[in-house]
């Protein structure tokens, strides 16, 4: 958590500098001070129905306005994208009555219960503009299949505003209007779509169920999630409409919040990106390793697959092609508490974690273990190295771990440990290079000279130089970690 958080205060953009922002999903006014500290830079979507759920009767306007210009106000200046009440299908509200339906998530769901409930929405609408006259808020309309839709919603804000100027009450003169694309048919009806409204964000969780015909509450029948090659061309379908009439375009469902999926969203050109706040210091860290460029191309190279799993390997072999040195900064552990050859080894693993090189630190730790159990690592002169084969991981790797304190270890020499030297390589790696490099570590070590500098070395960077020369490891895959861009 420690190096993700490194990111948070930073602006989201790519190393070649293409800006995303990247902002948080959030329910409630509370969370807005909280997920700005963990690195959001906007609210992308502001859920309003938590507000209406679990009551016997819904807020009024004074209660609602009080909940999003707290919102505003708590965002500082930062847009907060306010969602106007997203309910049926999941969202159900028990004060309303709503008429049962057969299939709820295909029936009466957000906009279109607006007519019926019209006073209610009225009064969201009046609580909205007022909380935007104190900062910038924004306004999405769940669930627009049509342009009809969005007319209608435009004339009730129309309406509202002109009653609150009569009543000389405070408010927003305007007010940017936005939808969620999350119905297919809202994807084909763009042109109509941009020419009535100001911004838009993909709400790939309903997109997704409902393109793909599978249900959203449970495990898709079908295979296939957001990978899905003809779910990324929808993608990029609307990403081209939307950004030929020049208008803004984020994305607020959950795979927002996935790395993996990242540099397809970069390829897709988005302006924002919203997701949990839990995942934004992970995928800011990400964001800041890809290059834009890169992200077109792997786009369309996943928009060429034919399945989702080809897109999800290729996603994986992109993965672990940005984390390539075997030698990396973040993986020399100087002045480490562990104090047993186990702490040594898991801290190592999580240290592969952290570094983005595995999403299993538990398997490495495990196939480690595998190797140990044949033969002791424990090389002697106070050196380990415990090495494995993976699946686990995504780049090959080469650690070092020196412990504060010598650690007891099975060794040869019955010494106890100084340093450790835990070598983890890709299970589909065919290639030899990582065994040239293994032997060679192996030859070093019998060298008094290579000993002593390794075990006197407490300089990250420096033992880093030091091990690519003699390990003969190209001196660029031996960097240290990179310091991060402004
Ligand atoms: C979505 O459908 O992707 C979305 C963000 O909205 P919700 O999850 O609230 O339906
Ligand atoms: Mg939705």
């Amino acid at each position: 958590r420690a190096h993700l958080q490194r990111y948070a205060d930073r602006p989201g953009r790519t190393r070649d500098r293409t800006r995303v922002e990247i902002a948080a999903n959030i329910s409630t006014a509370d969370e807005v001070a909280p997920v700005l500290a963990a690195g959001a830079e906007s609210i992308g979507l502001f859920r309003t129905e938590m507000l209406f759920m679990d009551r016997a009767a819904a807020p009024a306007e004074d209660e609602q306005f009080e909940e999003y210009r707290r919102a505003v106000a708590a965002a500082n200046g930062r847009t907060v994208i306010m969602r106007t009440l997203d309910i049926g299908g999941d969202k159900p509200l028990r004060y309303l009555e709503l008429p049962e339906e057969g299939d709820p998530l295909l029936g009466c769901r957000g906009v279109r219960w607006y007519p019926r409930i019209e006073n209610l929405f009225r009064t969201q609408v009046r609580a909205f503009l007022r909380a935007a006259g104190q900062g910038p808020l924004w306004l999405m309309i769940p669930m627009v299949a049509e342009v009809d839709e969005v007319r209608w919603v435009k004339k009730i804000v129309a309406q509202e505003q002109a009653r609150l100027a009569e009543r000389h009450v405070p408010h927003a003169p305007g007010i940017p209007l936005g939808a969620m694309i999350e119905v297919p048919a809202a994807a084909l009806a763009l042109p109509a779509l941009c020419r009535e409204l100001d911004f838009f964000s993909i709400g790939s969780n309903d997109l997704l169920h409902d393109f793909t015909a599978t249900a959203r509450t449970e495990e898709p029948a079908v295979r296939g999630g957001p990978t899905a090659p003809g779910f990324l061309r929808l993608l990029k379908k609307i990403a081209e409409g939307v950004r030929a009439q020049g208008r803004w375009l984020g994305l607020c469902g959950e795979m927002g919040g996935q790395t993996l999926y990242l540099p397809l969203l970069v390829g897709l050109g988005l302006h924002e990106i919203s997701m949990a706040a839990s995942s934004i210091p992970a995928v800011k860290a990400r964001l800041h390793q890809l290059s834009a460029a890169d992200c077109r191309r792997l786009l369309d190279q996943a928009l060429a697959c034919t399945a989702a799993e080809e897109v999800e390997t290729l996603l994986k072999q992109a993965a672990a092609g940005e984390t390539a040195p075997l030698l990396d900064g973040e993986l020399v552990l100087v002045d480490s508490d562990a104090t047993s050859q186990a702490e040594a080894i898991k801290e190592i693993c999580d240290a592969l974690y952290i570094a983005g090189r595995t999403d299993s630190p538990r398997e490495i730790e495990e196939a480690v273990w595998r190797r140990e159990a044949v033969y002791s690592t424990g090389f002697g002169h106070g050196f380990a190295i415990p090495h494995c084969k993976t699946r686990a991981l995504a780049a090959n790797s080469l650690a070092v771990l020196k412990p504060r304190r010598p650690i007891p270890w099975a060794t040869a020499d019955g010494q106890p440990v100084t340093t450790v030297l835990l070598m983890a390589i890709r299970e589909s790696d065919q290639a030899t290079e990582h065994l040239q490099v293994f032997s060679r570590l192996a030859r070093q070590l019998v060298h008094d000279d290579f000993r002593n500098r390794v075990d006197r070395e407490r300089d990250p960077a420096a033992l880093l130089a030091f091990l690519a020369e003699r390990l003969e490891v190209e001196d660029a895959l031996a960097r240290p970690r990179p310091s991060l861009p402004e």
